[in-house]
């Protein structure tokens, strides 16, 4: 594969969009002043260096994942 093709290919899939660590399924919409996303968020690192709300956060995503699966997560 040529250089051009090779960008054309990239192009076309496009940049990964990073998700919100916090806002569950939801993309960075850069909802915090003066972020880059994800990485230099301070609600983000807020949250990740508490262990109480990281817990909590930990709880949402089980009860998410735990939706997404058939028969609404339960198990037998
Ligand atoms: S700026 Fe922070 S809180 Fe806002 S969407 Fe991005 S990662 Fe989430």
């Amino acid at each position: 594969m040529g250089a051009r093709a090779f960008r054309r290919t990239v192009e076309a899939v496009g940049k990964p969009v990073p998700q919100c660590p916090i806002r569950l399924g939801e993309p960075c919409s850069l909802c915090e002043p003066g972020v880059t996303g994800p990485e230099d968020c301070g609600l983000v690192w807020l949250v990740m260096t508490d262990p109480d709300l990281r817990e909590r956060l930990a709880g949402l995503r089980r009860e998410e994942a735990a939706a997404r699966r058939p028969m609404g997560g339960a198990t037998r």
